[in-house]
């Protein structure tokens, strides 16, 4: 019995490690090595103390994710983005999780939009979502379908109180799941997506991990603002946003275009991409 409850126990333990390098590795790319690592290492340290294995992947990841990452991803064509006064994530988590790598091009593309909008003596700012992560085209950056070349980004929309003020907070505490939904004269893509059978076009709902700031309303005024400002860059390929908002705030620039029933949709977050 003794024998066979310690294979039990050995391949739980197997099976357990597998899941969690799988996992780590969908949400930071290079989480799972890390994972690998830090059992090799905390074998090596001689020391007896209390979550030992869970405090050696703590200290390594972090100083991976903070000093060497940032070192070594331009290497393979990708950088940090620059945080700014005006250039910021939504969320810490996305830099944390390693989601904030682009192509040095999109870098100054976020930088250009910034002073647009500076310029152009509006209060909006830039906060941005998942990008990609550091390393290899094509390493998909989940739940996102294309975010896997460096060349894509997304955008929290820009909201104001009640009273019309502009603000720089958000809705959703991850960023994502929050909608601005359509008025009832507008047109309901979500509603003719799900219908047709696209049941994971609103499964952004699952990701917002709450509301924050919740008498805060979609910005009309600030989130045209902001896609104009990035409308006006010559090497913008795409920009994703949900057709009733596109209506709304009467845009009608060809780039920006339906991203197709087959994705999610985009009332939470605007998405664009480079040429
Ligand atoms: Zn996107």
């Amino acid at each position: 019995m003794g024998f066979i409850k310690k294979t039990y126990a050995k391949v739980m333990t197997y099976i357990l490690r597998i899941l969690l390098f799988v996992t780590l590795t969908i949400l930071t790319q290079i989480g799972g090595v890390i994972y690998l690592l830090s059992l090799l290492l905390a074998k090596r340290i001689q020391y007896r103390f209390k979550l030992k294995k869970a405090i050696t992947f703590v200290v390594l990841y972090t100083i991976t994710t903070l000093l060497i990452i940032p070192s070594i991803a331009p290497i393979f064509g990708r950088i940090k983005i620059q945080n700014t006064e005006s250039i910021k994530p939504t969320n810490y988590w996305t830099v944390i999780l390693n989601r904030n790598y682009v192509v040095p091009e999109l870098n100054e593309f976020l930088k250009l939009v910034a002073d647009d909008l500076q310029t152009s003596e509006s209060s909006v700012e830039l906060r941005y979502l998942d990008a990609n992560f550091p390393f290899i085209d094509k390493f998909p950056l989940l739940p996102h379908l294309s975010h896997n070349d460096g060349k894509k980004i997304d955008f929290s929309f820009v909201y104001e109180s009640k009273n019309g003020e502009i603000t720089n907070l958000k809705k959703s505490r991850s960023g994502y799941g929050i909608f601005a939904e359509p008025r009832p004269s507008e047109f309901n893509q979500a509603e003719y997506c799900l219908e047709k059978g696209y049941f994971q076009y609103d499964y952004p709902k699952y990701l917002s991990l709450g509301e924050i700031n919740d008498s805060l309303i979609f910005s009309e005024k600030g989130t045209k603002q902001l896609v104009i400002s990035i409308l006006k860059q010559k090497n913008l390929g795409k920009l994703f946003i949900e057709p009733h908002l596109k209506n709304r705030m009467k845009l009608t620039d060809k780039r920006i275009r339906f991203h197709g029933c087959g994705s999610v949709r985009h009332d939470d977050h605007i998405h664009m991409q480079l040429k």
